[in-house]
């Protein structure tokens, strides 16, 4: 078998085009492969996929292709233009690459590939492709998914706010939460981050969501109020997130306990924030003694710990009347600890309560999408702490977005003239 033949099935090429030349230079650093294709043919205008006659050739163009035994391979082509009588002159679809791309589908496949695995600098550094030429390949692939993508709303919603950076920047994330995807990315945590997403749908399309689950945060409702008919039923308080209210509450018991506690010289404390913070079955077994010592003590935090504890019960309830008696009975208690932070987070959660027991009904939080926040983490360590939003944005979208990120090759059709 000659090197043309080896490459055309290498690339698996497919007539009308066939390999003329295959240089490797001096040095073996680059491989250069010439393609023309077979004549006299014809070939469809690419609008309107009439067969035309040849015009003329556009000049070469050269697209990096994989490797060949560690070795750059590049494929050279002079692309055929027709003239159409409707449309003039054309240039083909080759369908070696995308239009505007400089690398055939192979090579940017396998550069999405390997991006889903590691982070820009290190795709640029194995591939050795500059790290702006990677990352306008994924930018490229989120675009090709949200062309390919429905335009429906999910019927059920995630919101959330996730830090961005350094310092106190957020970043707004919509999620399907059925699907486990991120559907929108969007600076900020105000309700103008979540009106232009709810502003893409129609009102019908609106209406069909069922429920929405979101921190207690003003911004969010109101927005979801303005754009969601019937919203006041729909919108459910993330479980995760109204939990983190008492959880933070007992962590400045805790605070408080000990720095009183320490003026007496007492350090008992010292040590044992995570104690109680933890649900009680994550307590590690090595601390449980240590927490049975404490527990036995009449301790602030102790009291606070036994709330906490006692108001995750109130998502087990499937009925909205079940949930609002055991939280009256949960509130009287809280109120009545005489522990000034619980007292606090027991006042916000009653105030929230209509649609913390939503719950019962929709039965949703944001932990249903728990892998796709996992992978929501992995994309901000993958970028070692983003400075720029766009970079961020565009890696939450390839990673989390659910989006059919390749391009798809093609066969190219022809008719030789006279066959
Ligand atoms: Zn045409």
């Amino acid at each position: 078998m000659d090197d043309k033949a080896l490459f055309t099935k290498l690339l698996r090429l497919q007539p009308p085009w066939y390999i003329t030349e295959v240089v490797l230079d001096e040095a073996g650093t680059r491989v250069d492969i010439y393609i023309d294709h077979q004549k006299p043919v014809r070939f469809p205008c690419p609008i309107c996929e009439q067969f035309c006659p040849v015009y003329d050739h556009a000049q070469e163009r050269e697209f990096r292709h994989l490797n060949v035994c560690q070795v750059p391979a590049y494929l050279h082509v002079r692309v055929p233009r027709v003239t159409c009588s409707e449309h003039g002159v054309q240039q083909v679809t080759h369908g070696l690459a995308e239009s505007n791309g400089t690398m055939t589908f192979e090579m940017e496949s396998l550069i999405l590939d390997i991006e889903q695995e590691c982070s820009l600098e290190s795709v640029s550094r194995l591939l050795t492709v500059d790290w702006h030429t990677c990352f306008s390949l994924q930018q490229r692939a989120v675009e090709r998914g949200f062309s390919r993508k429905d335009s429906a709303i999910p019927e059920r919603i995630g919101v959330d706010e996730k830090s961005f950076a350094r310092g106190h920047k957020y970043e707004t994330l919509v999620y399907n939460i059925d699907k486990g995807t991120v559907e929108y990315v969007c600076d900020d945590r105000e309700q103008s981050s979540l009106t232009p997403y709810y502003r893409r749908f129609t009102a019908e399309q609106r209406a069909t969501v069922r429920s929405i689950s979101m921190d207690m945060w003003d911004p969010y409702i109101a927005a979801t109020k303005q754009y969601i008919p019937d919203a006041e039923s729909k919108i459910v308080f993330d479980r995760f997130h109204v939990m983190k209210y008492v959880v933070d509450a007992v962590d400045k018991v805790r605070k408080q306990e000990n720095d009183s506690l320490k003026e007496n010289g007492n350090d008992q404390l010292k040590g044992t924030k995570y104690l109680f913070l933890w649900n009680q079955e994550n307590i590690p077994h090595w601390r449980r003694e240590e927490f049975a010592r404490l527990q036995a003590q009449d301790l602030k935090v102790c009291r606070a710990w036994a709330i906490k504890e006692n108001i995750r019960h109130l998502w087990e309830y499937r009925y909205e009347g079940c949930m609002r008696k055991y939280f009256a009975q949960w509130y009287w208690w809280a109120t009545h600890s005489r522990l000034e932070p619980i007292i606090k987070a027991a006042h916000t959660l009653k105030a929230h309560l209509a649609n913390i027991v939503t719950y019962a009904k929709h039965q949703i939080t944001n932990a249903l999408g728990e892998s796709l926040n996992a992978k929501v983490e992995k994309v901000k360590r993958l970028a070692c702490g983003f400075r720029n939003r766009d970079h961020y944005r565009t890696a939450i979208y390839f990673h989390c977005g659910g989006l059919e990120l390749y391009p798809k090759r093609s066969n190219v059709a022809f008719q030789i003239i006279g066959a």
